[in-house]
């Protein structure tokens, strides 16, 4: 990084330790122009990243939200609180593992969709009915269609 002093490009690291537990880098560095010293901190961006919404608006991401939708898909199946909750942390942990800082809100619904497919498809399609609806009708009602011919040769009611 640019000296914050002289704004020279080459800096030299002259110590680095692990502090806050080993959850940050310290590093002290010296400007090979100026001589000056200076401390920077290194640690993991593990943010959650901002959702954009299809009106291109930027908001924080809310876990709340996200788990309230996924407890109303789930609404009366028979489905555990703890797999629930199970979701939402793959879900949020698939979230940082992207490393990007923005996402669009679809990519976070088809993230809850690959979840919900394996926790319960009722709560499955009920969500992808509200996520796909302004997307592709189309992709919906084939996916229902895959849905209830697997079940129906599955012996499976609904
Ligand atoms: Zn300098």
């Amino acid at each position: 990084m640019h000296c914050p002093f002289c704004s020279a490009e080459e800096t030299k690291v002259v110590d680095s330790r692990l502090v806050a537990e080993g959850d940050q880098v310290r590093r002290r560095r010296e400007c090979l122009d100026c001589h000056e010293r200076f401390t920077t901190f290194e640690t993991a961006e593990l943010l959650l990243p901002r959702v954009i919404k299809q009106n291109g608006q930027r908001e924080p991401f809310n876990e709340e939200k996200l788990r309230a939708g996924i407890q109303r898909a789930v609404e009366k199946r028979p489905v555990s609180i703890e797999r629930v909750e199970t979701a939402v942390a793959q879900i949020k942990h698939a979230l940082q593992a992207t490393g990007e800082r923005e996402l669009p809100a679809m990519r976070i619904g088809e993230l809850v969709m690959d979840q919900l497919r394996e926790l319960d498809q009722v709560a499955y399609v009920r969500f992808a009915s509200v996520y796909r609806r302004f997307e592709d009708l189309s992709e919906f009602s084939e996916e229902i269609e895959r849905l209830t011919s697997r079940s129906r040769e599955q012996g499976a009611d609904k």
